[in-house]
């Protein structure tokens, strides 16, 4: 990680309050009380969903570390395969304290649910290690990269897994682990994976493409429900890659972008935040808390704001049953991974507000790294008009078959999205037929 993003706050996390219910914190029950909810619905066949309960493979490891000040640490990580029916795994890898076995298995099976229902040829993953990359420097950081790249290579490769960045992981984490992977090997191995620099094999356009993503939803769902999309004020919570390209994206297509936040503090403006000038002081700063021309506004109190449309866009368990009844946004976009607990989907469903679920939301950045394996497997690079091109017809036809679902079978889009993905999946599992 390179010294300006390392000194940059990691994405946020709205701490739970106390009275958040304890199985609301696990995100793993809760992603299979959302798995119960969608097989229900659809009646689908007992044995595929208990297939879906049981991640492929788990690998934990440990990640011995000479610190710089000559001990060494050991830090624990993990790669979880979650399903590999439909292509080889693809999902991220996590540096943060608060990860766990729970939270990396059910960011794996979120990764295999969106990559159905986006319709790529992958199953999904998801990796992390349990550490605090603000704490460490730039060559800790590098070590532990390497030597947790190392210890995954077991089952990791252009066609079994390929990684790629989430929180605190970036293009240089990515090149570390492309350059350890292929130093075994003895040649350059790029697919290995994706979120790479431009000069070593990586895609234009996937360092925007998760917030691409979240704007192109947010588009046709404006166009199916007939509102201005740049009428419709829009909160942004977290500043990490998708939450700060979200809201320049907003902002480009002429969108009010009233509010923001990052991990020490949010900005509110009824009247629209100036989204350039934000991101201009963000490069000399390490937070927006202190952004002189907003009000400002307490972290937690960001997603309670006045706004029509709420990007929850840092970690999971940000909205929960004690803060649900308090949110005023009509539509929620899921731009993090499992930002709304289960009960505070049932709070706002009762309120009638739209969920734009992440496994759908989210999945531009997952799309535009197919893209970048397809090139590099093929060695040939495409334009970034042609990246956004084609990341546009994958994610409207996602929408468009999940609005559908949705509308046809009276369910919200996050039952309509399972329903698209478990299909898929369903099929694949069938047709392969069951070893030995
Ligand atoms: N970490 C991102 C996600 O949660 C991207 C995964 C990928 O590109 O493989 O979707």
């Amino acid at each position: 990680m390179d010294t300006k993003t390392h000194s940059k706050p990691s994405v946020p996390a709205v701490k739970p309050a106390e009275r958040v219910e304890a199985h609301e914190e696990n995100p793993w029950r809760q992603a299979m009380e959302q798995l119960d909810r969608a097989g229900k619905a659809m009646k689908l066949e007992p044995f595929a969903l208990e297939r879906l309960r049981h991640p492929k493979r788990i690998l934990t490891v440990s990640v011995p570390v000479k610190m710089d000040d000559g001990t060494v640490k050991v830090f624990e990580g993990y790669r979880i395969q979650h399903n590999m029916d439909r292509g080889p795994a693809k999902g991220g890898i996590r540096f943060h304290p608060q990860v766990s076995l729970d939270e990396v298995k059910a960011l794996s099976f979120w990764m295999t649910m969106k990559c159905a229902v986006v319709n790529l040829p992958f199953g999904g993953a998801k990796g992390g290690v349990i550490c605090d990359p603000k704490l460490m420097s730039k060559g800790e950081l590098e070590r532990m990269t390497r030597r947790y790249t190392a210890e995954i290579s077991l089952i990791i490769g252009p066609d079994k897994d390929i990684p790629a960045p989430d929180v605190n992981t970036n293009e240089q984490v990515m090149a570390w682990m492309m350059d350890t992977y292929s130093m075994g090997l003895g040649y350059a191995c790029p697919g290995v994976v994706t979120g790479k620099p431009l000069e070593i094999g990586g895609s234009l356009g996937r360092r925007e493409a998760t917030g691409r993503g979240v704007f192109y939803v947010t588009r046709e769902l404006a166009a199916r429900r007939g509102f201005d999309l740049r009428k419709a004020p829009i909160i942004v919570q977290g500043f990490g890659n998708v939450g700060s390209n979200a809201a320049k994206i907003f902002a480009e297509h002429g969108c009010k972008v009233v509010g923001i936040s990052d991990v020490a503090g949010g900005l509110y403006d009824p009247k629209g935040l100036d989204v350039p000038d934000i991101l201009h002081y963000r490069e000399t700063h390490d937070t927006i808390a202190e952004y002189p021309k907003a009000e400002h506004v307490a972290v937690d109190k960001i997603l309670e704001m006045p706004c029509d449309i709420l990007i929850p866009a840092a970690m999971e368990g940000a909205i929960t049953n004690v803060n649900a009844a308090r949110i005023q946004a009509k539509v929620i976009v899921e731009g993090a991974n499992g930002p709304t607990s289960n009960e505070a989907d049932r709070i706002l469903a009762a309120k009638g507000v739209t969920i734009v679920p992440d496994i759908l939301a989210n999945a531009g950045g997952v799309t535009v790294s197919y893209f970048e394996w397809v090139q590099d497997m093929q060695s040939y690079f495409w334009s970034e008009k042609d990246v956004n091109a084609r990341l546009q017809d994958i994610i409207v036809a996602a929408f468009t078959d999940v609005y559908n679902i949705a509308e046809k079978e009276k369910v919200d889009m996050r039952v309509a999205a399972f329903m698209l993905g478990l299909g898929r999946l369903g099929k694949a599992a069938t047709i392969r037929g069951m070893y030995p």
